[in-house]
């Protein structure tokens, strides 16, 4: 029996993909060069070489996904034909850029129509006749994949095959360092315990808040919360019990809120909350149901069940604040009131 794959595929070692014609040089356009210096995030880097690599290789698909876990390739970015979507998850295990990845080999489909993996099919579907796939390898890792397609089958050479493994190799670099300044924003933005906003970020997102409210007078609530008897709680089951009750917390607040809602842990149990395009009386809503869910949580930790309560201060932005301060300050004076008057339940500010 004749195996198909053998007159449709070609499986390149990167590592011998090397000796390009014409004296082993790469012509570049120099805005290429230029555009990926001035990338200013992660997506951009990835749109601005889905462009110039559809230019390079005069490609009608170009297509570049980056490694989402174990199972599964994102989408990041496509010139040229739409025949899989943008953020489709490409699952490794049932396709030819899949494969691509999982082996870190190039691989050439001279003729998509005789593949039956997923993608091939998608392709085909939407007109491609031939795509050429190179993994994009970085330190010896491969973390995602460069690919091009063209109507034509049988349109890919090996010069070409070493041009797109050379470049998918030096975008990985660029890419890398992308991805790690990305890494390194969460990390300076986070709780580490709980995966909230940190202080710093929630003191520039209220400020940006209130620019916003300026601009375009829709007004905003802010909520802080703070645990109530979180000391007593900590010497009764330990401070790791406590840790434990910050963190479930948090996600229990995290559920309530809206995506545009905004969490920040602001101090050891203290949490602030941005409703933005919020009235006070929504807010109170919002606030209700925390403190409702909170009451209601039971915490298995050890052989105990804990359970415990917290005290909300919410103040709505006035016309009459000149900046952010003046509305948190009547949060704050708001949780005060919250606890001399027995604590597990909300203040709203005047
Ligand atoms: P109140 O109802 O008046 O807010 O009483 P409280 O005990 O919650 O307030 P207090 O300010 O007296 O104590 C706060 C406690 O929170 C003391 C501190 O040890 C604890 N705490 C602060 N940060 C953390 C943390 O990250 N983990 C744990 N487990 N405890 C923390
Ligand atoms: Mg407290
Ligand atoms: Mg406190």
């Amino acid at each position: 029996m004749i195996n198909k794959k053998k007159f449709t595929e070609r499986i390149f070692d990167p590592n011998q993909l090397s000796g390009l014609d014409e004296d082993h040089y790469i012509q570049l356009p120099v805005d290429f060069i230029h555009d990926l210096s001035k990338a200013a995030s992660l997506q951009d880097l990835l749109d601005k070489i889905a462009f110039w690599i559809s230019h390079v290789f005069d490609a009608d698909r170009v297509s570049i996904t980056l490694q989402e876990n174990e199972e599964y390739l994102k989408l990041y970015s496509i010139s040229g034909n739409q025949a899989i979507p943008i953020d489709f998850k490409i699952p490794i295990k049932q396709t030819f850029v899949g494969r691509t990845f999982a082996t870190a080999k190039l691989i050439i489909c001279d003729d998509l129509s005789q593949s039956d993996e997923l993608d091939c099919q998608m392709l085909t579907q939407h007109g491609m006749g031939t795509c050429m796939d190179a993994p994009m390898i970085h330190n010896d890792i491969c973390i995602g994949t460069l690919n091009v397609a063209d109507e034509r089958k049988y349109y890919y050479s090996e010069q070409q095959a070493i041009l797109l493994q050379c470049l998918a190799n030096w975008l990985a670099m660029n890419i890398k360092l992308h991805l790690q300044f990305q890494e390194m924003e969460v990390l300076a933005s986070t709780d580490e315990l709980t995966g909230a906003f940190n202080r710093r970020v929630f003191i520039q997102e209220s400020n940006q808040t209130m620019l916003q409210f300026f601009k375009s007078n829709i007004p905003f609530s802010i909520g802080i919360l703070d645990i109530d008897h979180f000391k007593t709680l900590n010497d009764c089951y330990g401070h790791k019990a406590g840790d434990y009750v910050l963190k479930l917390m948090s996600e229990h607040i995290q559920k309530v809120l809206r995506a545009n809602d905004f969490l920040a842990r602001i101090g050891g149990e203290e949490f602030a909350i941005i409703l933005p395009a919020c009235l006070s009386t929504e807010a109170v809503q919002v606030f209700k149901r925390i403190l409702a869910t909170i009451e209601m949580m039971q915490i298995h930790y050890d052989d105990n069940i804990i359970c415990f309560t917290v005290s909300i201060g919410v103040a709505e932005v006035k016309k009459h604040d000149a900046d952010i301060e003046g509305v948190f300050k009547r949060a704050d004076k708001a949780l005060y009131r919250a606890k001399k008057l027995g604590r597990n339940q909300i203040y709203l500010a005047e």
